[in-house]
C-alpha cells in the first residue's frame, strides 16, 4: 500500500507525543501539525528540552515504533472528548477540540496514550522505519506573545532509512542555499519583528521582483489579458457572498472602517474581478474576458506556519480570472498551459501538469463537469501525450476540476506552482451573465489561474534552485565594473553610464582595493559579468569581460560591442 508522506508525519507526531508524555508525565499536549517535510508538536513543560532530553525522546520514539501495538481510531462526540481531556489536565487539547467545527472527533489510542487525530484511519506505527528530531524552540500558545510559552519539537520520519539518509544529505545542501541566508547575503529582502511574515524588499530584491512583474505584464498584455487593480479592503458583505467568510475567515484580517462597518483585507482577488465583470452588461463577443491583477493580498497565517518567502502573510500572485463560455473550456485551458510553458522555460525550469477530477461532494451540473473533464483530458493528451500526466482522482475542488503545475528543483524537491481552476459555482453565487449570439442570457464559467503562484514564494524557490545565481535577464545586477586601480575610476564611471543608458543593470566598484578582492566580492554577490578596466582598456576604449565562474577573462571588446553582445544574451533569456 502506498502511504502518503504526510500521513507518516502525522503518525510520527503522535509517537513523539507519546514518548514525551512517558518521559515527562507532567507535560501537557498542545498544538501539532506539519511544516513542509517535518512534523511538530508543542508541549507545555516547566523547562525547555535539553539536547539530552531530545536524545532520550528520540530513543523512546524508536522503541515505541519497534514494539508498537495496534492503533485504535475511535469517533466520539466532541463534548465527551473535551471533558475527558480536561479531566486528564490537558486544557490546551480541550481548547483545540472546542475550536473544531465537526460534531465528532477522532481519538487516537495507542496503548495507554490517547490523543485526538485528524484522520479516520491510521497506518501501523511499525511502518515508520527511520526518524530523527531536528530542533526544539519556544513558541507561544496560538502564536500570541501574550499567551503562555510552549516548547515545540520538530522532527522527520520515513518508511526506510535510505529515504532518510537521502533527505539528510539534501538538507545539508539546502542549508547552504537556504533562501533566507541567500536573501541576506545578496541584500534582496529582510524580515523584521514588527511585521512577521511580511517581507521588506530591499532595493536589489525589489529590482528582481519588478523584473518578474515586468515579464508577467508584457507577456500577458500581448495575449489579451486586461490588468486591473482593486481596493485592498472590502466590506464583509462581499466576502459573505463569495463564501470566503464562511470557509476562510480564520485566515483573513478583519477590521472596521471609520463608521464601524465590518471589513476585511483581501486574501484573494476573485470577488474583485467579478465586481469588474458585473460593472456592465457583457456580450459573448467579449469572451474570453481575462481580468488579471497583481495586487497585494494578505492572509493571516499562524506564526508557526510562516516560512521565509515560502509562506508569508503578505504577497502578490500573478492572478487572473478568465470568464469564458462553455464552448471555450478546451481552447482557453490550452492557451493557459502554453503561457505556463513559456514562463517556466524562460527560467529553464522542469515542470509537469496533473489533473484533479470531480470529488464526491461536487456541486453543480454533472453534465458540465463531465464535459469540462473531457476537455481538460483532451488538452493534456494533446500537449503531453495520451494519459502521460498524473491524475489525482477526486481531488478537484467541489466547484470545478483543476490542473496543477509542479516543478522539480535541482535538489529534487517538488513544488506546487501554478493552478488552473475551473469554477462553476461563483458565477451562480454572483449571478453572472452574458448575452449569447441569439440574444439570450447565459452563465459564464470562471477560470482562476496563477502560473508562478505567489511571487514571493516563486522567488524563494528559484533563489534556492539557482543558489542565488539568477539567469542574466532577471539578475538584479547584470554587470559590475572593476577598475584595476583608482586611476581608472573615471573611465569605469563612463562605461557604467553607457551601460545604464542602454538599460543594462550595472554598477561600479570604486573602492581602493586589490583587483582579486573586488573579483571575490563580485562573485559573492553572484553578478553574472564583471568588466575589468585598466590602462590598456582605457587607452583603447575596451573592456575585459569575466564570467561569474570562469577563472580567466573571456575576451576584450569595445564598450559598444559589449553592449550589443550582452543585450543579445538578455533578449534571448540565456
Ligand atoms: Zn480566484
Amino acid at each position: 500500500m502506498l502511504v502518503q508522506k504526510s500521513h507518516i508525519l502525522i503518525v510520527a507526531s503522535r509517537v513523539m507525543a507519546q514518548a514525551v508524555k512517558e518521559l515527562f508525565p507532567s507535560s501537557k499536549l498542545a498544538d501539532c501539525g506539519l511544516n513542509r517535510d517535518m512534523f511538530y508538536y508543542d508541549f507545555a513543560i516547566e523547562k525547555p528540552f535539553s539536547e539530552e532530553d531530545m536524545r532520550k525522546i528520540e530513543q523512546k520514539m524508536k522503541r515505541i515504533c519497534k514494539h508498537s501495538k495496534v492503533v485504535e481510531i475511535i469517533s466520539k462526540p466532541k463534548a465527551e472528548v473535551q471533558s475527558f481531556m480536561l479531566e486528564k489536565g490537558e486544557n490546551y487539547k480541550a481548547e483545540l477540540i472546542d475550536m473544531q467545527e465537526e460534531e465528532n472527533v477522532f481519538i487516537f489510542k495507542h496503548g495507554n496514550f490517547i490523543d485526538v487525530f485528524e484522520q479516520s484511519e491510521c497506518l501501523a506505527i511499525s511502518k515508520i522505519k527511520a526518524l530523527k528530531l531536528l530542533s526544539s524552540s519556544a513558541v507561544y500558545w496560538k502564536g500570541d506573545e501574550n499567551n503562555e510559552s510552549l516548547q515545540r519539537i520538530y522532527g522527520i520520519a520515513f518508511q526506510s532509512s535510505d529515504e532518510m539518509n537521502e533527505y539528510l544529505k539534501n538538507l545539508e545542501n539546502m542549508k547552504n542555499r537556504d533562501h533566507r541566508k541567500l536573501g541576506r547575503e545578496l541584500e534582496l529582502f529582510s524580515f523584521i519583528d514588527s511585521a512577521p511574515g511580511m517581507p521588506y524588499w530591499l532595493p536589489k530584491g525589489w529590482i528582481l521582483y519588478n523584473n518578474l512583474i515586468d515579464f508577467w505584464r508584457k507577456e500577458h498584455k500581448k495575449l489579451g489579458y486586461l490588468e486591473f487593480s482593486a481596493p485592498q479592503v472590502n466590506s464583509s458583505q462581499l466576502w459573505k457572498q463569495s463564501g470566503h467568510w464562511d470557509h476562510y475567515k480564520e485566515d483573513m484580517y478583519v477590521l472596521q472602517d471609520g463608521d464601524g462597518n465590518e471589513q476585511a483585507l483581501k486574501p484573494m482577488s476573485c470577488p474583485n474581478a467579478i465586481m469588474i465583470y458585473k460593472m456592465k452588461k457583457r456580450s459573448y463577443r467579449e469572451l474570453p474576458l481575462r481580468l488579471s491583477d497583481i495586487d497585494v493580498i494578505h492572509r493571516n497565517e499562524k506564526s508557526g506556519q510562516l516560512n521565509g518567502l515560502l509562506r508569508t502573510r503578505m504577497f502578490r500572485q500573478d492572478d487572473s480570472h478568465n470568464f469564458i463560455s462553455k464552448s471555450q473550456i478546451g481552447s482557453e485551458i490550452k492557451n493557459i498551459l502554453e503561457i505556463a510553458d513559456m514562463f517556466y522555460k524562460a527560467f529553464g525550469l522542469e515542470y509537469k501538469a496533473s489533473l484533479s477530477t470531480r470529488p464526491d461532494d461536487f456541486m453543480g451540473d454533472i453534465e458540465i463537469w463531465n464535459k469540462a473533464e473531457d476537455e481538460l483530458r483532451r488538452v493534456l493528451d494533446d500537449l503531453y501525450g495520451d494519459n502521460n500526466y498524473p491524475i489525482k482522482d477526486k481531488d478537484g475542488a467541489f466547484y470545478g476540476p483543476k490542473i496543477d503545475i509542479q516543478m522539480k528543483d535541482c535538489l529534487g524537491r517538488e513544488w506546487q506552482m501554478g493552478t488552473i481552476q475551473l469554477d462553476f459555482q461563483l458565477p451562480i453565487k454572483f449571478d453572472l451573465e452574458y448575452v449569447n449570439a441569439n440574444g439570450e442570457n447565459e452563465r459564464p464559467i470562471i477560470i482562476h489561474r496563477v502560473i508562478f503562484g505567489s511571487l514571493e514564494r516563486f522567488l524563494g524557490i528559484i533563489l534556492e534552485h539557482f543558489n542565488g545565481e539568477f539567469p542574466l535577464w532577471i539578475a538584479p545586477i547584470q554587470v559590475r565594473i572593476l577598475p584595476i586601480s583608482i586611476s581608472f575610476c573615471d573611465y569605469a564611471n563612463e562605461v557604467n553610464q553607457k551601460l545604464e543608458k542602454e538599460g543594462i543593470r550595472s554598477e561600479v566598484d570604486l573602492r581602493n582595493e586589490k583587483l582579486g578582492y573586488k573579483i571575490r566580492e563580485a562573485r559573492g554577490q553572484k553578478i553574472p559579468y564583471m568588466l575589468i578596466v585598466g590602462k590598456q582598456e582605457v587607452d583603447e576604449g575596451l573592456v575585459s569581460i569575466r564570467e561569474l565562474h570562469s577563472s580567466q577573462e573571456l575576451s576584450k571588446m569595445s564598450v559598444n560591442e559589449f553592449i550589443e553582445w550582452i543585450k543579445e544574451k538578455i533578449s534571448r533569456k540565456e
